[in-house]
């Protein structure tokens, strides 16, 4: 049955969006939400994805889902060096989506006519593909517009000597990316790191070449950086953010989702209380880690709620590396879920404080909840985006890149039970009003999507 969040407002159009699933979490729910968005907003949606981390198409039947073979050897379908993944399936998929789109549109018919395409920015063949077909090609960046252009100019940064990165210049303001300092900028671990640049120059260039950028994030969180991304892109701009707010219910969630926390949370006696703990989909710490992070949280005495991702501590299979007693210690201060519901969590009552890597749905979906953050980026736009959590919207603290337990045990104390820690809980409540505004009638994420919907129906 068709959840009724998501009937179409608006009779079907008779035009249909086709989108290409990204195949990571952190894409694959932005791009999915968007779809339901569209969706209700008259379009038919076709969704083309891989046979690799495929979405649970059950949770979507009011969608077409096209899955298409990507192309990857055993052991190739592995996210530990992702860029690596990325880049190999630029060329995997190039002929198995080509034939799909191609069939797509030549099965139009009256009741369904294609009129654009929808990618992520990773996806940069294709463009070619669809400049081949001589269809449109817009692009859904699901990152922050600020990490975004922080990322466009890597180029630059190398030309100027700020990469690769030297310790000397660890805490040198960058000049050219204000609030950003030289350790904040963009480092992806991968086997070939030129891989990262020339992977960044492809993206940028097909995003150049494309018929429009849509970015998950609102206007007056970031304008100044929006401006300048209008200067740089010849190209139309809609900012229609944060999707998570106007998009149905339906999970795409690639791994399964453990409700037991939002009972143990439902038990909680004091409002704002329990620190969540989560670093996203990819992130892997390495055993040391993970028992600093494990002491820092145990030490500081407060409630907590904490995803382990299974394989996320490097060499283990989920907690086998936690002292034996650790968790009797806690005495019913903690709580251990492999995959937890997070808009649900964040929006609890009793959270009141999220330890994050800084992924920018993380980060959105924690200022729509007003929860002030502890910021622990590891690499990518997650450092961008812990800057600015830190030092721009100062909703946040930041653990500055070190992970010891003495420095996370005294963040937490400060998060969670002091006054800079109540200030930060009242600017965020400040953003989260004018999150809300701009997806209200005549805000501006509501008014980008409605241009959007009219730039979509042009086609
Ligand atoms: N998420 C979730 N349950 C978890 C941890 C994460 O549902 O236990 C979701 C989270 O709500 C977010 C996404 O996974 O929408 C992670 O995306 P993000 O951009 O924050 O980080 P990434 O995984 O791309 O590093």
């Amino acid at each position: 049955m068709e959840d009724p969040r998501i009937s179409p407002v608006k009779p079907r159009l008779g035009r249909e969006i086709i989108l290409f699933l990204l195949p990571l979490q952190g894409h694959v729910t932005p791009m999915l939400q968007l779809a339901n968005i569209l969706y209700s907003r008259g379009f038919s949606i076709t969704i083309v994805h891989t046979h690799f981390n495929s979405p649970k198409s059950s949770n979507y039947p009011h969608f077409n889902f096209q899955p298409i073979p990507d192309g990857l050897l055993e052991g190739q379908a592995s996210t530990v060096d992702f860029v690596a993944l990325l880049v190999l399936m630029n060329v995997t998929c190039v002929v198995p989506f080509r034939d799909c789109l191609s069939k797509l549109l030549s099965d139009a018919s009256k009741d369904r006519i294609p009129c654009c395409l929808i990618t992520d920015p990773v996806w940069h063949f294709t463009q070619a593909v669809a400049d081949e077909l001589n269809f449109p090609r817009m692009v859904l960046r699901t990152s922050s517009i600020s990490s975004f252009l922080a990322f466009c100019a890597l180029p630059l940064m190398q030309e100027k000597g700020y990469l690769p990165i030297q310790d000397s210049r660890l805490e040198e303001a960058v000049p050219e990316l204000p609030p950003l300092k030289v350790k904040d900028l963009h480092v992806i671990n991968s086997k070939d790191p030129e891989d990262v640049l020339r992977l960044i120059i492809a993206m940028a260039e097909t995003m150049w070449a494309s018929s429009g950028l849509i970015f998950n994030s609102f206007e007056e969180l970031e304008p100044t950086k929006l401006a300048e991304c209008r200067r740089g892109f010849p190209v139309p701009i809609f900012t229609v953010g944060p999707i998570h707010k106007l998009s149905a219910a339906s999970s795409g969630s690639l791994f399964p989702q453990d409700r037991s926390c939002i009972s143990w949370l439902d038990k909680q006696e004091r409002p704002k209380s329990v620190l969540y703990v989560s670093f996203g989909s990819l992130s892997i710490v390495s055993e040391a880690q993970f028992l600093e992070i494990a002491w820092g949280l145990a030490n500081s005495g407060q409630h907590f709620l904490w995803v382990v991702r299974p394989g996320s501590v490097r060499g283990s299979e989920w907690l086998e590396v936690l002292p034996s007693g650790f968790l009797e210690g806690l005495d019913g201060r903690g709580y251990i879920v492999k995959w937890a519901p997070q808009h649900g969590v964040l929006a609890h009552p009793a959270v009141g404080g999220f330890l994050t890597h800084n992924g920018w749905n993380s980060t959105l979906e924690a200022i729509c909840e007003g929860v002030p953050m502890m910021c622990m980026p590891f690499h990518g736009d997650q450092r961008v985006n812990a800057r600015y959590v830190n030092n721009e919207w100062r909703v946040g603290l930041h653990l500055e890149y070190k992970v010891e337990r003495k420095e996370i045990e005294d963040a937490i104390r400060k998060l969670m039970a002091s006054d800079e820690g109540e200030e930060m809980r009242e600017k965020i409540k400040a953003l989260k009003r004018k999150a809300d505004e701009s997806l209200q009638d005549g805000g501006s994420s509501c008014q980008s999507l409605q241009k959007l919907t009219e730039y979509l129906v042009s086609f």
